[in-house]
């Protein structure tokens, strides 16, 4: 299986949602039996975060792996290219993403993901890969949500009652 891993910045994850992030990255790269036919591509972005931890994670677990930094820092020449190269490189697109930006993010904020159209997560240059690698290649691609868990009960689904509990 060729895997395109691609996602967020590492800006946009706080200290436990890029735990998830790392775990879920080992999760996806510790595929058991398979492990022999798995080959990694990513992007190599300059800022971090899921790129660089596929990285670190196909390293550790020995897997080959191939980034395709942008030729340059524009969508045209540079983002743009390089994110097609990495869908038409992968049998699979994976992005990963959060829900929600950590409170002191200094970047651009979006009200929604564009590439998306929905406000389940933060817009993400990886979701521009995995609807690419579905529309354009027919090719599978899975957007994964990483949310921060409940600061109360450790849920990691969004769906506990600790800081809304029902009426009675
Ligand atoms: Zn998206
Ligand atoms: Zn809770």
């Amino acid at each position: 299986m060729k895997l395109g891993i691609v996602g967020s910045e590492a800006a946009k994850f706080t200290v436990r949602t890029e735990e998830l992030a790392r775990d879920l990255i080992a999760d996806l790269l510790d595929h058991g039996e398979n492990i022999s036919d798995l080959h990694i591509f990513s992007g190599d972005c300059h800022l971090g975060g899921i790129d660089q931890w596929a990285r670190e994670a196909a390293e550790l677990y020995k897997i080959p792996f191939t980034a395709f930094p942008p030729k340059n820092r524009q969508w045209s020449t540079g983002y743009k290219p390089r994110n097609i190269q990495i869908a038409e490189a992968s049998d699979k697109v994976i992005c990963i993403t959060v829900k929600e930006l950590p409170p002191d993010y200094k970047g651009m904020k979006f009200g929604l993901c564009y590439h998306c159209r929905t406000k389940d997560h933060i817009k993400s240059g990886g979701c521009w890969t995995v609807k690419y690698a579905k529309e354009k290649l027919g090719k599978p691609g899975e957007i994964i949500v990483i949310q921060e868990p409940c600061y109360v009960c450790g849920n990691l689904e969004g769906s506990c009652e600790c800081m809304f509990p029902p009426e009675n």
